[in-house]
């Protein structure tokens, strides 16, 4: 936690958040003694949980408040829902993912941990949001998606926060973007350096 807190992480939240959620219980037995490095670890089916280091800033940057109502497309192991149930505790977290033993995997990390009470895991590509439970307070997607789409950043309330890793050709890696809805049509991007993550599969995402 020295390191995050090192790293500029300030939001004492976020960092209550990190010393609370067990990362270890997310992470499959044999991968167990590198749960609190500060490295991506392997959950299977060719995905990782990311470092918690990018798990903090991602959170920071969200500015998640209590009563938000949040959206994360790729549950992978839960570990970043927890998170993100932690922060948004009057709140609510939907979470999607399109692998289903993951999905199952996921959901079964927060149930045994008792953390899905104001979780709820749907096995669905989120590549294209979730329309119908729109709008987000927060959109936080944990896969690299080819491109920045109108499709999900309509899903934002106003003055809600958008995190999505975009692929950078150019770079050959990702850029993590920050899209702020100021009103109705306006949206402001702030680019947040390079970043790396799994690619975001499914309609909107990468085809193979
Ligand atoms: N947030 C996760 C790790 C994310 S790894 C955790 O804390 O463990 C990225 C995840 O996104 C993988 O589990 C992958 O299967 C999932 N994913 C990829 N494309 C997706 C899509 N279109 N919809 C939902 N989930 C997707």
């Amino acid at each position: 936690m020295e390191t995050i807190h090192a790293r500029g992480i300030t939001d004492s939240n976020v960092l209550n958040a990190m010393n609370t959620i067990p990362r270890h219980e997310f992470i499959p037995q044999e991968f167990q003694k590198l749960a609190y490095e500060d490295l991506p670890v392997k959950i299977g089916y060719q995905q990782t949980i990311s470092q918690p280091y990018m798990v903090a800033f991602m959170a920071n940057e969200a500015e998640i408040k209590a009563t938000d109502k949040v959206l994360e497309i790729g549950t992978g192991s839960g570990y970043n829902a927890a998170v993100l149930g932690f922060l948004a505790r009057e709140g609510f977290v939907y979470s999607t993912e399109i692998i289903p033993e993951l999905h199952e995997f996921g959901k079964r990390n927060l149930h045994r941990l008792g953390l899905d009470h104001n979780i709820r895991c749907s096995l669905a590509n989120g590549s294209v949001g979730l329309p119908k439970l729109a709008p987000f307070d927060v959109i936080m997607i944990t896969a690299a998606a080819p491109a920045l789409t109108n499709k999900v950043k309509e899903q934002l309330a106003v003055g809600g926060r958008l995190l999505v890793p975009v692929h950078n050709p150019e770079r050959g890696c990702e850029k993590l973007m920050k899209v702020v809805r100021i009103n109705d049509t306006e949206f402001m991007e702030i680019d947040l350096g390079d970043v790396s993550f799994v690619p975001l599969r499914g309609e909107d995402g990468f085809k193979n």
